[in-house]
């Protein structure tokens, strides 16, 4: 299963939980977290998040 994070780029934007508000979402700190799971129903919106992110704050890995 994948999983995504957020890294220390984040910078706020919000578009990663525009883009897929099933993985991702603004936290209190007004920075992006994703949620663990990523089913395969929201794998690609994630992945499309991840390429849309202007500062290449999502990284994922494979587990
Ligand atoms: S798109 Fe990137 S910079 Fe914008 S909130 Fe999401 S992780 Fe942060």
């Amino acid at each position: 299963m994948k999983k995504f994070y957020v890294n220390e780029n984040c910078i706020g934007c919000g578009l990663c939980a525009s883009i897929c508000p099933e993985v991702f979402e603004m936290g209190g700190d007004e920075l992006a977290h994703a949620r663990d799971e990523v089913i395969s129903d929201n794998l690609e919106g994630a992945e499309e998040a991840k390429r849309s992110c202007p500062v290449d704050a999502i990284d994922d890995i494979e587990e």
